[in-house]
Parts: structure tokens; C-alpha cells; sequence
């Protein structure tokens, strides 16, 4: 082994010893309840495929049919080599769907993040963050040179204590998920509302894990709270509930206008591809067009929290599909998942530093197109899988 090569190797030993190391596990099909690993049929409650469009046919024609016209690569950034139809007709759909006048894709939710966040705020500017906010916020804080704080999950009152002592700042801007990524839990939007309004500050919500999911016309949580129309930068994704890639922002055309001009994942990334955009946008419709698919979501996630609340884990309150079995020690969490495995369950572990340290978890995550016998497959083994990591606990 070259010198390179062994002080790597030692990073990754480190890793290993402490339970942290990660590894890929190949898959041999699409997303769905059951996915093909090594040969073997595993029940899939690992990803946040929710709607169970990723795989769907309606999507896949979207998709294929945009490749035949617009071909694979975008060809640049948008600002150099032109903005392909479908990118601008995904983002009018999307502004017309969150009821906002403008919106702007991304390649991905991480870059929307990276690239919005320094665009906004800067040096002499503050953060306010929620202690759970999704890396690529914490990313993008760094990335913008202005001030970080962090208020511990949903407390309102240190969220108050922040801005009531952040009258030095330029410009203020608070930042939560709506919906929780590891935790399913749903952040005190309207209270938050009411906080960032009182002293004047901006509000820029991630709604990942709600878009195409919460409110009436499910446009998100903020939708669900009734404060859409208070919050000044919404961003969302396309690879979650809407089973494709990419990430997005919207709201008023000024900041559209300023992203274009100002986030650097933006203007210097090349444009996702057209078929991902005509994809995303068929998602759109299939969202608008089919409540039932969301009733059967929410169905699921009640089947399973009330499955799990009967075994007495300990997990998070909420009603979102999102629902992690907290276990403590991340050998824990690993031992938890690999039994799971065994019994043709894949549910991922979930370690620091995506979680806090002795927050491990197994993070199940039910979809639309789970049947009740799944749910009640994984349900049964779930005892035997966690009783089994508490001996070597
Ligand atoms: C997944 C996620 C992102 C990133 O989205 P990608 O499209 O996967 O890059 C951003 N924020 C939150 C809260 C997420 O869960």
C-alpha cells in the first residue's frame, strides 16, 4: 500500500472501530416495497420513495419520451447554453403547484440548499437553525461566512432568545425542515411564523420530506399549518415524494431573479437532465391528480406507528411515514439492521453524525405502496430483530 493509500486506511480503521463505517449495498432493481439484493427479495423500508412514483410507468414514459426529444446531457449551465423547455415548464408547474410566483430547479435538494442559502445571507448576517437540520443547510450556513446559531429541536423559546438578541445582525434568517429526516417529526411552523415575524426576521423552510405529502392539496407542511404565504423561501425536492431527482426553490420573482443570478450550484453546475424535469413534472400530476395515493400513505404510516407503539420502542411522536426505532449505540442500530436483514427486512442504520451520538436508530420508512401484509411482516419481526441487538448491547 502506498503512503496515501495507509493514512486513508487508517481514517477508515477508525471508523470501523468506532461503527461508522459505511459501506454500498448494490441493489438489482427499482425503488419499491421489494427490491432484489444479492439475488435475494428484501421488503424496502429504507427510502423516501413515499408515493411509490419512483418506479412508476407514467413517470418512466415522462421520462424516456423527454430523452428521445431532448437527448441525456443538459449541455451547461443553464446561463451558458440555454434553459431546455422542460426545465422552464417543470418550474412553471412547480410555482403553480406551491401557489408562489416563481420557482427554480436544482440538481439536486443539496444544491438548492448549498447554492440558496450564501446567495441570501452572508458575513455581518446570522442563521438561526434548528439543532436537526439536514447537513446541506449546516453545509451551506458554513459556506455563507455568516453567523451560526442553534436552537435546540422545536424549542420555541430558545428560537426567541436568539432573536431577541440578534438586533446587531444585517439581515436574519431562521431556517427549519418542516418535516424531520430522521426523526418524522414535524417542526412548530406556525409558532415559528409568529417568532420570525414579531422581530422581523426572514424564514426559509426545507420541505424535503413534506412536499407532495402534507395539506390539502399537498403542497407541504406549510400548506398543513396555513402560513405558506408568510414564509419567504421555500425549498423542496424532487427526489422524494415525487420519485425523481432534483431540487427546487420557490417564491417571489425577486428571489428567484437573485438565485439566478447569485447561487454558485446554479450557475456553475451543469442543468439537470430534461427527461429527470419531465419526470418530476409527471409526478406533479400524478400528486394533483390522486389524494388516494397520499390516504394510502398516511394509512401506512398510522398502521406502522400503532404496530410499533403496541411493541413498546421507543420512537418519535408524529404521523409522518418516517419512523425511526431509536436504539442508542450505533453497534446497536447495525446489529438491529443486520437482523432485520436476515429476515429479508432492509431498513438502514442510522449513526452519527447523521444523528446525534447516542441517538442510533434503525429508520423505517413505510410508502403508498406498501401492502398491510408487509407492514404487518415487518411489524413481527421487529421485536425479535431489536430483543436480539439488546444482548450484545
Ligand atoms: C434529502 C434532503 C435534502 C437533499 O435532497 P437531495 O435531492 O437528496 O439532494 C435536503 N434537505 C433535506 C431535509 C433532505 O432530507
Amino acid at each position: 500500500m502506498n503512503t496515501f493509500d495507509a493514512v486513508v486506511q487508517r481514517e477508515l480503521e477508525d471508523l470501523r472501530r468506532a461503527d461508522l463505517l459505511r459501506a454500498r449495498t448494490e441493489i438489482a432493481s427499482a425503488q419499491g416495497a421489494r427490491i432484489q439484493i444479492g439475488g435475494r427479495e428484501f421488503l424496502n423500508f429504507s427510502s423516501n420513495d413515499y408515493l411509490g412514483l419512483a418506479g412508476d410507468p407514467r413517470l418512466n414514459a415522462a421520462a424516456a419520451a423527454a430523452l428521445q426529444r431532448w437527448g441525456v446531457g443538459a449541455g451547461a449551465s443553464r446561463l451558458i447554453c440555454g434553459t431546455q423547455s422542460p426545465h422552464a415548464e417543470l418550474e412553471r408547474k412547480l410555482a403553480a403547484f406551491k401557489r408562489k410566483e416563481s420557482a427554480l430547479v436544482f440538481s439536486s435538494g443539496y444544491a438548492a440548499n448549498v447554492g440558496t442559502i450564501p446567495a441570501l445571507v452572508g458575513k455581518g448576517d446570522l442563521i438561526i437553525c434548528d439543532k436537526l437540520n439536514h447537513a446541506s443547510i449546516i453545509d451551506a450556513a458554513r459556506l455563507s461566512g455568516a453567523t451560526l446559531r442553534v436552537y435546540p429541536h422545536g424549542n420555541l423559546k430558545r428560537l426567541r432568545a436568539l432573536l431577541e438578541g440578534s438586533g446587531r445582525f444585517r439581515r436574519r434568517l431562521v431556517i427549519t425542515e418542516t418535516v424531520f429526516s430522521m426523526d418524522g417529526d414535524f417542526a412548530p411552523l406556525r409558532e415559528i411564523v409568529e417568532l420570525k415575524d414579531r422581530f422581523g426576521a426572514w424564514l426559509m423552510v426545507d420541505e424535503a420530506h413534506a412536499t407532495g405529502i402534507f395539506g390539502a392539496h399537498r403542497r407541504g407542511a406549510a400548506e398543513l399549518f396555513g402560513v405558506e404565504d408568510r414564509i419567504e423561501v421555500t425549498m423542496g425536492t424532487l427526489s422524494k415524494a415525487l420519485g425523481a431527482a432534483g431540487g427546487f426553490v420557490c417564491g417571489s420573482r425577486v428571489l428567484i431573479e437573485a438565485l439566478v443570478n447569485r447561487a454558485r450550484s446554479f450557475l456553475y453546475s451543469t442543468a439537470p437532465p430534461a427527461a429527470v424535469c419531465a419526470a418530476a413534472a409527471a409526478a406533479l400530476a400524478v400528486v394533483q391528480s390522486e389524494p388516494q395515493r397520499v390516504q394510502r400513505l398516511l394509512e401506512n404510516a398510522r398502521r406502522l406507528r400503532q404496530g410499533i407503539s403496541n411493541l413498546e420502542l421507543e420512537i418519535p411522536e408524529g404521523c409522518s411515514p418516517i419512523v425511526p426505532v431509536l436504539l442508542g449505540e450505533s453497534a446497536r442500530a447495525l446489529e438491529v439492521s443486520r437482523r432485520l436483514g436476515e429476515e429479508g427486512i432492509f431498513a438502514p442504520a442510522i449513526r452519527p453524525p447523521t444523528v446525534p451520538r447516542g441517538r442510533a436508530r434503525v429508520r423505517l420508512s413505510v410508502s403508498a405502496v406498501h401492502t398491510e401484509e408487509e407492514i404487518a411482516r415487518l411489524i413481527t419481526v421487529l421485536p425479535k430483530a431489536v430483543a436480539t441487538g439488546q444482548d450484545m448491547a
